[in-house]
């Protein structure tokens, strides 16, 4: 059986993290090094790799990521000064963890473009 990934253990109970939100698709996180003021991390509760495995069966898991996204956006004041979204996907994005998961990132101007 392979591992769950660190995301599942946090929401699991098995490994700790500070959750925020959580409903029946999705849940969410704080970075535990936040590149922000606010910097939360969305996470499908099935562990859907990368944005490569997102089709037609799990779109509206996607979808779910994105109004979470925009909720937890206003519920931390970031809705009226802005804020960006950010998917690493694979090696070239510097992909840590092999769980799909948003970065909403928060707080303070964001420069662009990113490195
Ligand atoms: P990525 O490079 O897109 O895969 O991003 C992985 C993110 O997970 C990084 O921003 C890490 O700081 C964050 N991270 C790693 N381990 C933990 C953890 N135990 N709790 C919260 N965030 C984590």
């Amino acid at each position: 059986m392979s591992q769950s990934s660190i995301f599942t253990r946090i929401i699991n109970g098995e490994m700790p993290g500070e959750i925020v939100y959580q409903d029946d698709l999705v849940f969410a996180i704080k970075d535990i090094h936040p590149k922000a003021p606010v910097h939360i991390l969305i996470i499908p509760r099935e562990e859907i790799g990368m944005v490569n495995e997102i089709g037609q069966s799990n779109e509206h898991i996607a979808g779910r990521l994105l109004s979470v996204a925009a909720k937890l956006a206003k519920q931390f004041n970031l809705d009226k000064s802005g804020y960006r979204l950010v998917i690493n996907n694979g090696r070239d994005a510097g992909q840590e963890i092999k769980h799909l998961h948003v970065h909403l990132l928060g707080g303070r101007r964001l420069t662009w473009p990113p490195g």
